[in-house]
């Protein structure tokens, strides 16, 4: 793998940041993952337009523009040109002595690297997760380096044999640890409105686009956490995760089989047309 930094692509052993980097004292950095699918990265002008938004939120003074370039030469270094991948952009804020407030005159720090990988067409996994309350800030619309709150949530999951863990806030689930959470009930897909409690997720919004074609309602609202028990289906949505259906939620199961069915089954398929009609774009 080769990893691009400043501008500079090098091996990951040779690419080093300064101890007194931002991003490394205070996670005071945006980061974004992106898929290269069929020789396109998918929605990539929606995942660059969310790290703009992400910088300009936190005044991080940074033209992701600059990255259209600076892409294909981390792709091409890395002979990763054209083939399926994933894009891994981190932007922090750079290099200062250690105080809180935002420094003047300070350079980000421009960080990149892709690894190979290729996404199933679908995502077959019958998901396990468990629900914790949603101990994090209030600005989850902010896809920020300081991740130990989706972090320790993730490792909960995780010691617990999960795929994920599911949050919620005031009774009313929010999202996972690293995707955006969707029920179904009569056919009307629901998910958590987007605000401040949730990461604005681009397979989400990928997921809104496919009920709108498919001709499936959706209603943006937050489902309470005694709710979630009377749906007929849920899944998870993530650019890694695509579209993966959990069939166990706690002790509740969604289904007892083994086959994936209903509006996410739908979705799914939906899905890998459009990611085949990326390809071909
Ligand atoms: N929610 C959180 C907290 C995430 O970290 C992620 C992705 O990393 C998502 C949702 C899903 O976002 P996307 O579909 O853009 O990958």
């Amino acid at each position: 793998p080769k990893v691009y930094l400043n501008g500079d692509i090098l091996a990951p052993d040779e690419a080093k940041i300064s101890v007194f980097d931002r991003g490394f004292l205070f996670g005071d950095g945006i980061y974004e993952v992106m898929a290269q699918i069929g020789g396109q990265f998918l929605y990539q002008e929606a995942h660059i337009d969310r790290l703009q938004e992400g910088l300009q939120k936190i005044k991080i003074d940074f033209d992701v523009r600059l990255l259209d370039t600076e892409i294909p030469k981390l792709l091409d270094a890395a002979e990763l040109h054209g083939k399926d991948c994933l894009l891994y952009i981190q932007i922090t804020r750079g290099v200062a002595p250690r105080k809180h407030a935002y420094p003047n005159q300070i350079t980000p720090t421009i960080l990149m690297y892709a690894t190979a990988q290729t996404l199933p067409d679908i995502n077959d996994v019958l998901a396990q997760v468990v629900s914790m309350n949603d101990f994090r800030w209030s600005r989850c619309d902010i896809k920020m380096t300081s991740l130990l709150g989706n972090v320790m949530a993730n490792e909960y999951g995780a010691q617990k044999g999960c795929y994920e863990t599911v949050l919620f806030r005031e009774g009313l689930v929010t999202e996972a640890s690293h995707s955006n959470v969707f029920f179904v009930r009569d056919r009307v897909v629901y998910t958590h409105p987007e605000n401040e409690y949730i990461l604005s997720g681009i397979t989400r919004k990928i997921v809104l686009e496919l009920c709108a074609q498919l001709g499936i309602k959706v209603m943006e609202e937050a489902i309470a956490i005694e709710e979630v028990v009377k749906m007929d289906e849920a899944f998870l949505t993530g650019t890694n995760t695509q579209i993966a259906s959990i069939k166990q939620w706690d002790d509740h199961f969604f289904y007892h089989g083994d086959t994936i069915e209903g509006v996410t089954k739908e979705l799914q398929w939906a899905f890998k047309e459009l990611k085949e009609r990326n390809s071909t774009l």
